[in-house]
């Protein structure tokens, strides 16, 4: 096969056979396609987008290009949960010890942080001792004993998208309703679990930047699930500004134990609320009231906690990390406050916010940087909340002066004050799935649970 007509085809606007496709995208996962020709290939398609059946075509050559996961040795009811991307978004962190307390079993396999976003395996790391490369067994094994697992991906699972995704970051192709939704669905229909559950963020921290743009791209994901006859549930969620106040790994470990323990309200716990209560709705057929109240309590009376701590110690970690953070988590030498001035807060470039962390070393410009666990930063408000003069709105934890005081002048660029009183954004703009056949369920509500 001459491996050009893939791209002549998309290029010319036409549909690529389903053969072809496949063959040219096992071949680039062999190496057999070279890079130019596959990066042709992306810009074709991110400009002149994909078919529902090429989409479908490409995600079943992904998943196909190695092996999988089917969790066949765990009895438990299996949910997966994934997040499209982005700043202080540690919902997995509170989620994964969230649904097992209640019987689910939560197998996770995270990424890690790149760019402004930041990933749970970093986070997880922050926990001294704590160990991702989980064997596939091992990671089995956990769910069975623990109720939850996070550990990274290994090489041979769907390697086709690994090799693709780093084309597409290397050649401006990410932003793609159907490569993202393929990217996507592909690790998670790799993976034998009963419900995949998908928050696509919104705004200025999210590749997706208005609520409709996101809910296309959960609506290209739910319907590859549906043709996989897969049970999935995709929420469009806000990510026009921090979903809770951490930015950075030891931090937001350290603000996720909080939440587990009760001790701490926000968009944070109703976002990890939410999808919980989802999962019950789907798994056990729960009253969707009744699963966001039992959730909540679950938090509030530290169940979740405990699944958390067991969690860790399974990992290698020091399970004190619950009790008492920061006797156990690495912390930053230098900590700078940022005054707040006079107003109510309009917006936040939460992109910003992410790439200043990212700078003082709690994320990574390329692959393979390290990254310093201790540092990142503190945002405290939310869109809406009227600033007083002066009062604390962010706090930089950093290695040194000068870098504080480089990402002091970036944290107060990064938002817009109004003299007028500003309404808070929705936290969730409304679900897609599969399970009922019918797509979107409108919960329009400004918080999804209490
Ligand atoms: N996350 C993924 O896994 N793939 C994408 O393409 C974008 C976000």
């Amino acid at each position: 096969m001459d491996f050009r007509d893939v791209v002549a085809t998309k290029r010319d606007g036409r549909e690529i056979s389903s053969d072809q496709l496949r063959a040219f995208v096992l071949g680039y996962a062999r190496g057999e396609v070279p890079d130019y020709l596959a990066a042709a290939f992306l810009m074709a398609a991110y400009l002149n987008g994909l078919t529902p059946t090429e989409t479908a075509e490409l995600t079943r050559a992904m998943v196909d290009s190695g092996r999988t996961l089917p969790l066949a040795g765990v009895s438990l009811p299996k949910v997966d949960k994934h997040s499209t991307g982005g700043v202080s978004d540690g919902v997995t962190l509170v989620f994964a010890p969230l649904a097992a307390s209640f019987g689910m079993a939560v197998a996770k396999l995270s990424g890690r942080g790149l760019g402004h976003t930041g990933g749970t395996l970093d986070k997880l790391e922050s926990i001294p001792g704590f160990r991702v490369d989980l064997s596939p067994e091992e990671l089995e094994h956990q769910v069975e004993k623990v109720g939850c697992a996070v550990a990274g991906q290994s090489k041979d699972l769907v390697p086709a998208d690994g090799a693709l995704y780093a084309l597409r970051d290397a050649t401006a192709t990410v932003a793609s309703v159907p490569l993202i939704a393929a990217s996507v669905m592909s690790k998670k229909l790799a993976i034998g679990t009963d419900l995949i559950l998908l928050d696509v963020k919104a705004g200025s921290g999210a590749f997706m930047k208005t609520p409709e743009a996101a809910s296309q791209l959960a609506g290209a994901c739910v319907e590859l699930a549906r043709y996989w006859g897969r049970a999935a549930r995709a929420a469009v969620t806000d990510m026009s500004q921090p979903l809770g106040s951490a930015i950075g790994n030891a931090l937001e470990v350290a603000e996720s134990v909080r939440l587990l323990r009760g001790e701490e309200k926000g968009r944070l716990r109703e976002l990890s609320v939410a999808f919980a209560a989802e999962a019950l709705v789907a798994l056990r057929g729960t009253d969707r009231d009744d699963a966001r109240s039992m959730v909540a309590e679950a938090l509030d009376s530290g169940d979740a906690a405990d699944t958390f701590a067991a969690m860790v110690e399974a990992q290698g970690g020091d399970p004190r990390v619950v009790d008492d953070p920061w006797a156990v988590l690495p912390r930053a030498s230098v900590k700078r406050e940022v005054p707040s001035p006079d107003g109510y807060l309009k917006e936040v470039d939460a992109e910003s916010l992410g790439r200043a962390a990212a700078a003082l070393g709690a994320g990574r410009m390329k692959k393979g940087d390290a990254i310093d666990p201790a540092v990142g930063i503190e945002f405290f408000p939310k869109v809406g909340d009227k600033l007083e003069d002066g009062q604390p709105m962010a706090l930089i934890h950093a290695r040194d002066e000068g870098a504080a005081a480089t990402v002091e002048d970036q944290v107060r660029r990064s938002i817009t004050i109004s003299p007028k009183p500003v309404e808070a954004p929705h936290l969730l703009y409304g679900w897609h799935w599969t399970a009922e056949g019918e797509a979107a369920r409108s919960d329009r509500g400004r918080g999804a649970a209490g």
